[in-house]
């Protein structure tokens, strides 16, 4: 391709390292038998890995900056590409085009992390996300309760996927080189997205400094104490913090909330 100015707004740090990229592929565990959505092309390389191992790759690219060479690139090729918006993709329709399983792996953008993520978990009925992530995302995701990074984001991936960080990844091995480094992380979807539950993940962690039974009382509109002893019922201290359950306790405690208060 001829120069290209990389846009920072798109989240564009391109891999060229055919070890890596390769080593991408073989962390999603693609096959022959798989369909691939790639999220960001860019310029192709990752694409160009996964179209010599996967039957299909379905790859979107928001930059019309890159259309020309990519359709050059990949004409009368297993790669079929999309020039638009991954959060604006019909998912639906999307998956009818597929029409069978498939995984979704990809060199996200940052900017837009959490919102693919969730956007993928909410929608569709990809079997696994294997992506590239900032690194301390990949340890928000992983992480354990009790610990700085456990949140929303790590309860609620760990609560529908199995989560794996595959391999750190040097900030040196992209171009333009960003600020931090990064993290393959494999999210093997387990269960299909509970919004309710989702919401009641996120309320317990709304305000951090508050306790549990606050943040619940506070999100749904129900008295303290009322929280309070649906806590204690539950073999929880009063004052307990979101961030001192564990991912099975909050999944437990959900069902009791959701039945009775
Ligand atoms: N896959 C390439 C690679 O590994 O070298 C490029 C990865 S780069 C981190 C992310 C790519 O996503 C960029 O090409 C950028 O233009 C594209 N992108 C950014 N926002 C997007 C969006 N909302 N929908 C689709 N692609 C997007």
């Amino acid at each position: 391709m001829g120069k290209h100015n990389f846009k920072k707004k798109y989240g564009q740090n391109f891999l060229t390292d055919t070890n890596l990229l390769s080593a991408i592929v073989r962390d999603a565990g693609v096959t022959s038998q798989d369909c691939v959505v790639e999220i960001g092309m860019g310029q192709g390389a990752l694409t160009e890995q996964l179209s010599k191992v996967a039957k299909k790759v379905y790859g979107f690219e928001i930059d019309l900056d890159l259309k020309a060479f990519l359709e050059e690139k990949f004409n009368e090729s297993n790669v079929v590409l999309f020039f638009e918006d991954i959060l604006k993709c019909n998912i639906q329709k999307l998956e009818e085009q597929i029409g069978g399983e498939y995984k979704v792996v990809a060199n996200i953008p940052y900017y837009i992390t959490t919102p693919i993520i969730f956007y993928f978990l909410e929608n569709s009925n990809a079997k696994e996300l294997c992506l590239m992530v900032q690194k301390e995302v990949a340890e928000k995701i992983v992480a354990k309760f009790k610990t700085k990074n456990y949140g929303i984001l790590s309860v609620i991936c760990q609560s529908f996927c199995e989560c794996k960080v595959k391999r750190v990844v040097s900030k040196k091995l992209f171009t333009p080189s960003p600020k931090v480094d990064s993290a393959i992380i494999s999210l093997i979807i387990k269960q299909k997205f509970d919004f309710d539950y989702a919401k009641f993940i996120k309320s317990s962690f709304s305000m951090r400094r508050k306790t549990l039974a606050n943040n619940l009382a506070f999100n749904y509109n129900l008295s303290k104490t009322k929280v309070e002893k649906f806590l204690n019922d539950n073999g929880f201290a009063s004052n307990v913090r979101a961030e001192e359950l564990e991912v099975k306790s909050f999944k437990k405690l959900y069902e009791v909330f959701r039945q009775n208060l």
